[in-house]
């Protein structure tokens, strides 16, 4: 009788310690998450002036002595944060043109990380893209297949920050245009760009292609 009472016992213990101790680990998630989604967003606007990038992509500092100025702009912003992709890089852009953008893609795809890239049929087969150099570096690049234009300007770093707005990625969007970027980590709002990208992917398998720019 006495065993049987100090098992109950025992077994309510591990119960509560059970209980408590799940308990304590969805405060912690919990708290992690809104800490995360209490990250401000930022807003980058463009035309940006012209400067150079390029000591942004070494993966150890250097200098670099060309003629630009190396200040801070919003294009430094956009370039710092696209580079500290450390596990992906997904590029879901209309017009990518720019050399500057596109060589923060190599340089990202160069490190290791897994990079893709979705763009518009129409635009990818115009002088400047910069999809043919991304094939030839091993990027694989995905396309519409339709009249209609894929006309989303987003990039996914590591699938936690959310890169949006209405910047193509060409000189003219970077260093001409008003434009407007923002960056976001609220956890629903990537998670639906996540999913949009996903979809795309799927959508564009070159295995279901029509046609194929030649690019
Ligand atoms: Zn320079």
């Amino acid at each position: 009788m006495l065993l049987t009472a100090v098992s109950a016992w025992r077994g309510l213990v591990v119960v509560v310690g059970l209980s408590l101790a799940a308990e304590g680990l969805y405060y912690v998630i919990s708290h992690l998450k809104r800490l995360r989604e209490r990250r401000p967003a930022q807003v980058l606007f463009f035309p940006a002036p012209v400067t150079c990038v390029r000591p942004l992509l070494l993966s150890s500092p250097g200098h670099c002595r060309c003629g630009l100025s190396h200040r801070e702009s919003a294009l430094s912003c956009l370039t710092r944060l696209l580079i500290s992709a450390r596990r992906s890089l997904d590029v879901c852009v209309f017009t990518i043109s720019s050399l500057e953008l596109s060589s923060t893609v190599l340089a990202v795809h160069g490190r290791g990380v897994r990079v893709r890239v979705i763009t518009d049929s129409d635009y990818m087969a115009l002088a400047g893209s910069q999809v043919g150099t991304f094939r030839r570096a091993g990027i694989e690049v995905r396309h519409d297949q339709d009249t209609n234009y894929m006309h989303h300007k987003f990039a996914l770093i590591d699938g936690l920050t959310l890169v949006t707005g209405s910047l193509n990625w060409s000189a003219q969007g970077i260093f001409g245009n008003k434009e407007n970027v923002i960056i976001i980590e609220n956890t629903d709002i990537v998670k639906a760009f996540v999913e949009e990208f996903g979809q795309l992917w799927n959508e564009y398998d070159p295995a279901k292609y029509s046609f194929s720019p030649q690019r």
